[in-house]
């Protein structure tokens, strides 16, 4: 029986199908032959474009009963205005790309560079690797003269003693002689004790020491931008040196390197990795120092597996990897059983409390009340009515925790109050107000002076619970130093952190899970673990990564205890009970396992490392084989890979971006089309961080604001260019920040990125100057609807289709256009405020899974944008209604054939104009009249033409109208 399906009737010349529903597709074209030998000219190029886009796609089935989201109509005036910019125009022959000849492309440094890319391999380029090492006999002496001097420095020797005090010290010579003995050593210890801060200065001085300081060149990476910073410092003070002398450090748009040789530079992995692209030997480093490899980052995981191949051919590179304890043995396995040596470590005891400890000490009454209609967890509800199954957590409670507080009002150890808590399933859930009852009880009723260290899932958290600390009377500043401590804070408050507390006070760290391996604050004596950690998720289902808070596992919670036991016994409080402990896991997944890998596959394919899944086999673990292929699907449709795995021009741009694939696009068509300044800030905000902060109790106070930011331009996007925009131009920015619910800090971090972007884009020649607000970049910045389009083509195919009930009314229900599944904007975002929407259409970047999968940031877009630039585009004609869609999804009707023709006309134009601009990159010249400036003047024309479509309400029916999917 035949399939129903559509059947493509014919591939029109340029491979633009026409379609007829109805019946199995087939393609007519063939997808890897040469182009028909009528064509001639244009047509030609025309061929290979269409075909272009075509190729790798996949099966994909257009939806039978996808219905037109509404209508194009196009002026009579505007369709001659385009037709007469068209007219004037001519497109080149430019898509000859079999055997990736790129012979279209006129020879050019990129074109040299790209194409010794993707044909390159990285085992080939380290066969040819010349040495780098040389000596330097005045520099040795010269190294070894000021170590002996240094030797009678007061502070350099007040600084040894403490030194040798560490574990690591006692462990210097063995430590030494096993690194000279072999090639890869893998050294674990305690957290703590003198491996950060040591190892790298053993082997330095013992170069110096023996007249070759010259040839000791040390990297050592650091998994965070703060850690790298504050280690060197600390070194670089250690040393009785200032930064920039024989310790410096580099991390993204931060360095302050030391002296070529002779020296140790604290640096990301990233950093690392960068280097790597130009150097993939790192021909100039005698030792690279993979610091906290433990910790499973993606960057971390990928240089180790670089780095064994890398060894293949550099045999004087010496490679240590250094871990906490945890789970060492692995990956001493995976270097092929390479020697290990642990540095014993010393920590004081520590008691340890769980949460019905806490409960009886503070007599805490917040989870006496259980209340189903306020809870967070739907818990009691279900498990008595017997509703639905049991989600994990809800199964766990049920199975372990219940039976527990039941057991323990048995044995009477606990007040029955405690008891009948524990059995309040909110108990489970981070409550800020017992850490903070529980801090109270501390300092009024714990004996032991000494720093209190709490540990919080996120920023959010450090800063609720800190305005609550800062608003008690009991914290008088006076006598409590509150710190909080997170990734993104400034660095010049940092320091402070490890000084002891003045006479008198008491220093109070609240902070993420960096204080548990990375940095190390001696004074502390009392932890509060609040058992909680903020973890990203890859979700398979949602093809998208999803940021969670968690369950720590066992790991961190022992690191977290050890943390108060550094110079006297400690007392570290759990905030879970201990049934839960019992069921925690041993560690946390890699992050390999949680998050998207599109980064990572364009990393791995600029350092040239063959086929993605080959080398992916080889990793510590290797992601899971959906997840990749996702990945690798994604970067097919956003053209950054070829069929056949290569990386395209497009692609080879993105993977020296660091920034998300997407987020890359979205600034190179910035350019592009001159409204960088604008996308930059989209770009760099959605992918390092927006600088709105969540002030508890004033939600919707700051929802207003950013309401009030977004004005008509239904578009969190813009929210976030205005914010920044404001921020760069206000006469008093700290008051607007204060306003306006942002970070300034966050705000010149993000301002920063821009201006490193613009070197970025220089390098690649998209822009001719350094600054982002040059008028020359932002010939249309002030053009909402073009900035919008330019989100749109960058945030594509991240487009969800609002749902319109049978009277045409659109409504803030979504479908996913990836997925198909239905979604909801989050409350954040200033589109579930808004009533009326003129098209049913919006993209966004971030989706999350909670009660429903929410929409975090989104921006309504027009339907000619989405067709622009969209994929697997189609047009048809229906009952002498015309028909122009993209996807399987989205469908519109157009109100004669002329304008499908402009829409298909210009939509290949468009296509051949990016392909000409990402292959030959270059500033548009928007002052002479050429060519492709009509292109684009056309093209723009048409995408921000807002005013030309209607909701079709005889479209929908009530397969659209599900308010109740969420
Ligand atoms: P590990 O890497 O083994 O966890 P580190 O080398 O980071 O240990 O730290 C060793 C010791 O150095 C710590 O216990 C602490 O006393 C001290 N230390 C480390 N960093 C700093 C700093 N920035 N300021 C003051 N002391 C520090
Ligand atoms: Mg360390």
């Amino acid at each position: 029986m035949p399939k129903r399906g559509f059947k493509r009737k014919r591939d029109d010349m340029y491979g633009n199908m026409n379609i007829n529903e109805g019946g199995e597709g087939t393609s007519q074209s063939s997808n890897t032959g040469r182009h028909p030998p009528e064509l001639r000219g244009k047509e030609i190029g025309l061929f290979y474009a269409r075909r272009n886009r075509e190729r790798g796609k996949g099966n994909w089935k257009l939806k039978r009963d996808a219905k037109p989201l509404g209508s194009i109509t196009l002026s009579e005036t505007k369709k001659s205005q385009i037709g007469m910019m068209l007219r004037s125009n001519s497109m080149g022959n430019i898509f000859i790309t079999d055997n990736n000849s790129y012979d279209h492309v006129e020879d050019s440094l990129f074109k040299y560079q790209f194409l010794s890319n993707i044909r390159g391999n990285m085992m080939e380029r380290l066969k040819a690797v010349e040495p780098g090492i040389f000596r330097n006999e005045c520099l040795d002496k010269r190294f070894l003269s000021e170590l002996t001097n240094k030797k009678n420095d007061l502070r350099y020797q007040a600084m040894l003693n403490k030194r040798r005090k560490l574990p690591s010290y006692e462990k210097r010579k063995d430590l030494l002689k096993i690194i000279e003995e072999n090639q890869v050593v893998l050294i674990s210890g305690e957290t703590g004790c003198g491996k950060t801060t040591q190892v790298a200065q053993f082997i330095l001085d013992d170069y110096i020491e023996k007249n070759k300081g010259s040839a000791c060149k040390i990297v050592c990476t650091q998994p965070r931008r703060i850690s790298a910073i504050s280690v060197a410092e600390r070194v670089a003070e250690e040393r009785a040196e200032k930064l920039g002398e024989s310790v410096g450090f580099q991390i993204r748009l931060e360095k302050k390197l030391p002296r070529d040789t002779g020296s140790i530079v604290f640096c990301t992995t990233g950093v690392v990795l960068k280097q790597m692209e130009s150097d993939p030997s790192l021909s100039t480093v005698s030792h690279i120092i993979l610091d906290e490899i433990h910790e499973r980052s993606i960057p971390s995981d990928f240089l180790i597996t670089v780095l064994k191949e890398v060894i293949k051919k550099r045999n004087d590179l010496k490679i240590i990897l250094m871990s906490a304890t945890l789970n060492a043995e692995a990956f001493s396995k995976y270097y092929n059983n390479c020697p290990h040596i642990n540095i014993p470590g010393f920590t004081y005891p520590v008691t340890e409390y769980f949460l019905e400890d806490v409960l009886q000490k503070t007599q805490s009454k917040l989870f006496q009340q259980f209340e189903p209609s306020t809870s967070r967890w739907d818990y009691k509800k279900r498990v008595q009515k017997n509703r639905g199954p049991l989600s994990v957590e809800e199964q766990e409670f049920k199975e372990y925790i219940m039976p527990y507080a039941r057991n323990l009002e048995r044995e009477k150890k606990y007040d029955a109050l405690v008891c009948e808590q524990l059995k309040n399933p909110d108990s489970e859930i981070l409550n800020l107000d017992l850490v903070y009852e529980l801090l109270v009880y501390i300092v009024e009723k714990e004996e032991k002076h000494g720093s209190v260290l709490i540990f919080c899932p996120g920023l959010s958290q450090i800063s609720g619970l800190i305005k609550k600390i800062e608003n008690s009377s009991k914290f008088p500043p006076s006598r409590y130093i509150i710190f909080p401590l997170h990734s993104q804070m400034p660095s010049i408050d940092q320091k402070e952190i490890f000084n002891p507390a003045p006479q008198g006070k008491r220093k109070i760290i609240v902070s993420t899970n960096i204080a548990e391996t990375s940095i190390t604050i001696d004074d502390v004596v009392y932890v509060i673990d609040c058992g909680k950690i903020k973890t990203a998720d890859f979700d398979i289902e949602l093809k998208t990564e999803t940021l969670k808070i968690r369950w720590v596992s066992v790991a961190n919670a022992d690191q977290r205890r050890g943390r108060a036991g550094r110079v006297q016994p400690g007392v570290c409080f759990h905030l879970y009970s201990r049934a839960r402990h019992m069921i925690l896991e041993k560690y946390l997944k890699p992050e390999i396992l949680c998050k998207r890998l599109e980064g990572t596959i364009l990393t791995a394919k600029i350092l040239q490392l063959g086929k993605i899944e080959e080398f992916f086999s080889k990793l510590m673990v290797s992601p899971d084989a959906e997840s990749l292929s996702i990945a690798l699907a994604l970067l097919k449709r956003l053209n950054a890979l070829d069929s056949v795995e290569n990386l395209t021009p497009l692609g080879y741009h993105l993977a020296r971006l660091p920034v998300a694939p997407q987020m890359g696009k979205m600034i190179l068509l910035g350019a592009i089309f001159s409204c960088l300044d604008p996308i930059l800030s989209v770009a760099v905000s959605l992918d390092f961080k927006d600088a709105f902060q969540i002030p508890l109790g004033k939600e919707q106070e700051a929802d207003k604001k950013r309401s009030e930011l977004a004005d008509d331009t239904m578009s969190d996007h813009i929210v976030l260019h205005r914010a920044l925009e404001t921020f760069e131009y206000e006469s008093d920015p700290s008051r607007f920040c204060w306003e306006y619910f942002l970070s300034p800090y966050t705000l010149k971090l993000l301002k920063k990125m821009k201006e490193q972007f613009m070197g970025y884009l220089k390098d690649l020649d998209f822009v001719s100057n350094l600054n982002p607000k040059n008028a020359e970049n932002n010939q249309n910045s002030k053009n909402m609807s073009l900035v919008k389009a330019v989100i749109c083509a960058g945030l594509y195919p991240n487009v969800a289709i609002l749902k319109v009930s049978k009277k045409g009314i659109i409504k803030p229900y979504m479908t996913s256009m990836q997925t198909g599944q239905s979604c909801k904007f989050h409350p954040k975002s200033v589109l579930s405020r808004t009533r009326s929407f003129s098209f049913p259409l919006v993209v966004y970047y971030k989706k999350m899974k909670s009660t429903c999968d929410f929409i975090y940031d989104a921006t309504m877009v027009h339907p000619l944008p989405i067709l622009f630039f969209g994929d697997r585009y189609i047009h048809s004609e229906a009952n002498g209604k015309h028909i122009v869609g993209v996807n399987n999804m989205v469908r519109f009707t157009a109100d004669s054939e002329r304008t499908v023709s402009i829409i298909r006309d210009l939509r290949d134009r468009l296509f051949w104009f990016l392909e000409h601009k990402i292959t030959h990159p270059g500033s548009v010249n928007w002052t002479s009249s050429s060519d492709e400036l009509n292109v684009l003047k056309a093209i723009m024309e048409l995408i921000t033409s807002e005013d030309m479509g209607d909701v079709d309400e005889e479209s929908f029916d009530e397969d659209f109208d599900h308010e109740d999917d969420c």
